[in-house]
């Protein structure tokens, strides 16, 4: 085993603890929205952490933050853990910021334990994951991969109208670090990203550790249905062409068509709007939208068929039309620092399980710049982007034991 028993859980703790008062809000969540002066006071906190370590601390023209331990090794590319350290308007202590903590952590543990490693190890925060204020999501990481181009990022404005690059220019102000030149990104040897899991499965199966595999992939649509506005009292059944009746056919269709026997799929009407709108009115028009998630991109695809096929026969004598708005394709994490999490999980006889993640997270853009994987650790009742969002103390602590015994098997491989 390696330096994971220097992993300290009340420091840990002690630790989230202080970040939680930047931007906390009554109900014990926060409020630390990206770029805004409660994200300057984290990144504050955390180079200041950093520093007393003496580990270096610089940032990137996205305002990602990175601190470093030093390899044996000046030449030898990093290996990268981290999350963010923004959140949802009234979001939890834990989402991003445990990611951030846990590797923050693993500096610690190896310093404690005079660990010597061949490669560097970085701890990162990545810009703007939660996408609330300023769209899209997962941006810094986005930009470090080349997935997002930082000049229409720093255009991106939020609902205020405050452009994204004033906001970063004030954040780095208030919360200033040393700039990498260049535009984002760099190379780097692997990449560990944990978690908490955002959903119940772990709690539920009495599991500490979730070895993800992949992220799931997502399809949105929107069905339009084009039926014939009539009189509600006098249109015999046979003369109507009722527009919210055909799109209740598809959506029960659907909803049968997607009831997978293990639950993997997850299928999702949101948004219904019927036109007119007329109590009294035969409804001429439906528009609805159709979110589909699943982390096999073959089975979206076979969904995808199932969905024209039912819209196809279901919506006579309507038409319906459905436009695909977003594909975005699974991610899978590398198979050797999967087996690499789920080895260290075993040694340290932590209960664990494979799982895919539902939601998005910063590794899937790292993902394709390096072998990448994650760790989940169980949250109560699989709430989360939730003010009472909760973790147990010794679970964050055995998440980042895991994460320790990887990052350090990664920068000596
Ligand atoms: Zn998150």
């Amino acid at each position: 085993m390696g330096s994971s028993t220097a992993v300290k859980q009340d420091r840990l703790w002690q630790r989230h603890a202080d970040m939680a008062k930047l931007g906390g809000t009554p109900k014990g969540g926060v409020n630390r929205q990206a770029l805004s002066a409660e994200d300057a006071a984290a990144r504050n906190l955390l180079a200041s952490w950093a520093k007393a370590r003496g580990f270096a601390v610089f940032t990137d023209a996205i305002g990602n933050l990175f601190v470093t331990r030093a390899g044996t090794d000046a030449a030898a590319l990093p290996v990268m853990s981290g999350s963010h350290m923004d959140s949802q308007p009234t979001g939890g202590r834990f989402d991003g910021m445990y990611g951030v903590l846990a590797a923050f952590e693993a500096l610690e543990a190896l310093e404690d334990s005079g660990a010597k490693t061949r490669r560097p190890v970085m701890a990162v925060a990545w810009t703007n994951e939660e996408g609330s204020r300023f769209q899209p999501g997962a941006m810094g990481s986005a930009v470090f991969a080349g997935a997002y181009k930082l000049d229409e990022m720093l255009a991106q404005t939020d609902w205020k109208g405050v452009v994204l690059k004033d906001a970063l220019a004030e954040t780095l102000k208030a919360a200033p670090a040393p700039m990498r030149d260049g535009p984002p990104g760099f190379k780097v040897a692997g990449y560990v990203e944990a978690h908490i899991e955002q959903g119940p499965r772990l709690e539920n199966e009495q599991k500490t550790i979730g070895v993800v595999t992949a992220i799931q992939g997502s399809r949105r649509y929107i069905v339009t249905i084009e039926g014939e506005e009539a009189h509600a009292g006098t249109t015999p059944r046979a003369a109507r062409k009722d527009a919210y009746a055909a799109a209740t056919r598809i959506a029960t269709a659907m909803y049968e068509a997607t009831t997978d026997k293990d639950d993997t799929l997850r299928f999702t009407i949101g948004r219904v709007e019927v036109s007119p709108g007329s109590p009294n009115t035969v409804p001429g028009k439906a528009v609805f939208t159709i979110d589909m998630r699943h982390p096999d991109n073959d089975a979206l695809a076979s969904y995808e068929a199932k969905l024209y096929e039912i819209a196809r026969t279901k919506a006579v004598p309507c038409p319906a039309g459905i436009e695909r708005v977003t594909n975005v394709a699974p991610t899978y994490f590398d198979k050797a620092v999967i087996d690499m999490v789920r080895s260290a999980a075993n040694t340290l006889k932590l209960s664990n399980m494979d799982m895919p993640s539902g939601a998005g997270h910063d590794a899937m853009h790292i993902a394709k710049l390096c072998p990448s994987g994650m760790i989940f650790v169980p949250c109560e009742r699989g709430i989360s982007h939730n003010e009472i969002e909760n973790a147990a103390p010794e679970d964050l602590a055995a998440g980042t034991k895991v994460l320790v015994e990887v990052l350090e098997a990664l920068a000596n491989r």
